[in-house]
């Protein structure tokens, strides 16, 4: 229902930047209504998920009793439930393996995704079709991962496994990607569903709808159908469904936060 993304700088000093930017952009998005929410944080000690059923103000005691360590990059999400009961598990961000994923839409043919990660032996905990994608994108990645070998770029393989994903994927998605192995970056894309950039100075953003960051910038670049991004702290590349480069038309965002 709601995303939100943040990439910026490591703050080692106690407030967590990416945190308070995905909390304050869940918030800006509760008008829309959903069940649950959660949020995801990629840095250099890893990937941490905390994800809760009910209002923000659970998440929020979840976060306090885990205290997740400082990020470079975060994902977050409110869910309404299309595909399994409003539960926790159920909840966004997936994991699998070494992503995590967050998604608005639906995806139409996730039952027979399903039984392929099933057959290619990884275990579902949750009941939505987007879980299925985070098993179909990590599954992509490992395989991409082993043929490029030591020292290939993680943020490269990752992109293409969501271009090699999304083209498989029937429905309507903006789905937004951390992983492990890139934590200073998100790896995104969408059909049918709005996902917006907010640009921002050495840092930025990613949102369903421009509140989820106008309170941090107020300039916004488009996103198409069947594109593919990455977002760093400093860079913004976008792909089309080929992989050619694509400069995003940018505009001002006007109205009143
Ligand atoms: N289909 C997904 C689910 O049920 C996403 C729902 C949403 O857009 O919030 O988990």
């Amino acid at each position: 229902c709601g995303i939100v993304g943040h990439v910026g700088p490591l703050n080692t000093t106690g407030s967590d930047r990416s945190l308070t930017v995905l909390l304050d952009g869940l918030s800006r998005l509760e008008y829309r209504g959903y069940d649950s929410a959660g949020v995801a944080l990629a840095g250099p000690a890893g990937l941490d998920v905390v994800k809760a059923a009910g209002k923000l103000a659970g998440l929020r005691e979840r976060l306090e009793e885990s205290s997740p360590a400082p990020a470079t990059a975060g994902i977050g999400h409110t869910r309404w439930a299309t595909h399994g009961g409003p539960t926790t598990a159920n909840a966004h961000p997936h994991r699998a393996g070494r992503v995590a994923v967050v998604h608005n839409g639906i995806i139409e043919n996730f039952r027979a995704l399903r039984e392929e990660v099933e057959a290619a032996g990884r275990e579902l905990v949750s009941d939505t079709d987007t879980e299925v994608v985070a098993h179909v994108l990590d599954l992509d990645y490992g395989q991409r991962l082993a043929l490029a070998g030591e020292g290939a770029d993680a943020t490269a393989v990752l992109v293409a496994s969501m271009r090699a994903v999304t083209a498989r994927l029937e429905g309507t998605f903006a789905l937004l990607a951390l992983s492990s192995d890139a934590p200073g970056t998100i790896v995104a894309a969408r059909r049918s569903s709005p996902l917006v950039i907010g640009l921002g100075e050495g840092e930025n953003f990613l949102g369903s709808d421009v509140a989820a960051f106008v309170a941090f910038t107020r300039r916004a670049a488009e996103v198409g159908d069947d594109q593919v991004l990455a977002l760093s702290a400093q860079e913004v590349r976008v792909w089309d469904r080929d992989g050619a480069a694509v400069e995003p038309a940018t505009w001002e965002v006007s109205w009143d936060a």
